[in-house]
């Protein structure tokens, strides 16, 4: 059976930089919102070591530490936070309806959505394998490079982040060889050229994973094939990475928001509003571009200013705590 309809002023899905900080804003604008951590409580900066780059941590924090930090401010403003999993929305009314773990109903006057995105897999058995095995495969150089100084590692992806990424793991690692499967980058040019002139990055072209190799527990090299001769060959490397982009976590929103071809949900530029009145995006979800904590976290802030303006302008008993703008 399922439960009572629950009404709300404001409502947060996900809990990354974005979400918390839009609670934050909310908290303290006398929306009490609440929100729903997802899949991934802390979002993607739990998976990471160390955040170097967010200003106001002169000597780094862990990923983690940062967000149990951000959940504690939101708490701190009575931002009820709870575990739970959107799993379907209706935007199409006046009242927006969401659903949480398919069985609780809520209606809200305000959605900010923060679900961020996720890193894109390429999908083999065995990438899958050590990946779960935490045995070898990672999404993220950042995060898991420091554990293979001195190796040799594969990389695939001919992006920007795999560049990136590349270019990270050379100052790492003995020796990096990156896969694309063109004949050519789709990065940047400069990016492009950085990893192209790196002596310890070698760049195989046309070249495609077969499979990733490991003794059952780690990975001990990675099977390629060149997709033009068809020949394999084998590469040894202890460390997989996967750079081949990221995907927007916004399926449940397809038909009632905007997106773009990838995914990501369209806001009205300058502002976090969506298409539909109300709901409010902020952070990796409509942002394929800067997809920083930082950025989302600026846009969380956004999202929650907007709801609140939005609110004021719909209910006039509702007061404007911040008084922020106008
Ligand atoms: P992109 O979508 O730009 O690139 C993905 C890459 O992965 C492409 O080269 C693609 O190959 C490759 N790829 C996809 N699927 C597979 C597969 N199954 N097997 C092998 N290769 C595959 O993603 P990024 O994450 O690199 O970048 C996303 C956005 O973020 C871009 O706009 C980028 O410019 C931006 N960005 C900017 C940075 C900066 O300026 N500092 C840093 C990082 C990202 P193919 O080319 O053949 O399609």
């Amino acid at each position: 059976m399922s439960e009572k309809i629950e009404k709300l002023k404001c409502l947060i899905i996900g809990s990354g930089p974005a979400g918390y900080t839009a609670a934050i804003y909310a908290a303290r604008a006398n929306m009490n919102p609440v929100l729903y951590q997802g899949e991934q409580p802390g979002g993607q900066l739990t998976t990471t070591n160390e955040v170097e780059n967010f200003p106001g941590y002169p000597d780094g924090v862990t990923g983690p530490e940062m967000m149990i930090e951000l959940q504690k401010q939101a708490e701190r403003f009575d931002t009820d936070v709870r575990n739970g999993w959107v799993t379907r929305v209706d935007f199409s009314g006046d009242v927006h309806k969401v659903w949480v773990n398919e069985t609780k109903e809520i209606h809200c006057d305000t959605v900010i959505i923060s679900t961020g995105a996720s890193a894109m897999y390429l999908g083999l058995d065995s990438e899958q394998k050590y990946l779960k095995l935490g045995g070898g495969v990672s999404a993220c150089a950042v995060c898991d490079g420091f554990f293979y100084r001195n190796q040799e590692v594969v990389i695939v992806g001919a992006g920007d982040s795999a560049c990136e990424e590349a270019h990270y793991l050379s100052k790492l690692c003995k020796k990096v060889t990156m896969l694309v499967r063109r004949d050519e980058f789709r990065a940047s040019k400069i990016m492009a050229a950085r990893v192209q002139k790196t002596e310890n990055i070698e760049i195989l072209y046309n070249t495609e994973t077969d499979e990733v190799l490991g003794d059952g527990q780690v990975v001990t090299g990675v099977r390629v094939f060149n997709n033009i001769t068809n020949k394999k060959f084998e590469i040894p490397a202890t460390g997989f990475f996967v750079a081949i982009g990221h995907k927007p976590n916004t399926d449940i929103f397809k038909g009632f928001l905007d997106l773009d071809e990838t995914g990501y949900i369209k806001n009205v530029p300058g502002t976090s509003k969506t298409n539909v009145e109300g709901v409010f995006v902020s952070g990796d979800a409509a942002d394929h571009v800067y997809r920083q904590a930082v950025t989302a976290a600026g846009t969380g802030c956004m999202a929650a200013l907007d709801a609140e303006r939005y609110l004021a302008a719909k209910d006039a008993d509702f007061e404007v705590a911040t008084s922020t703008y106008n």
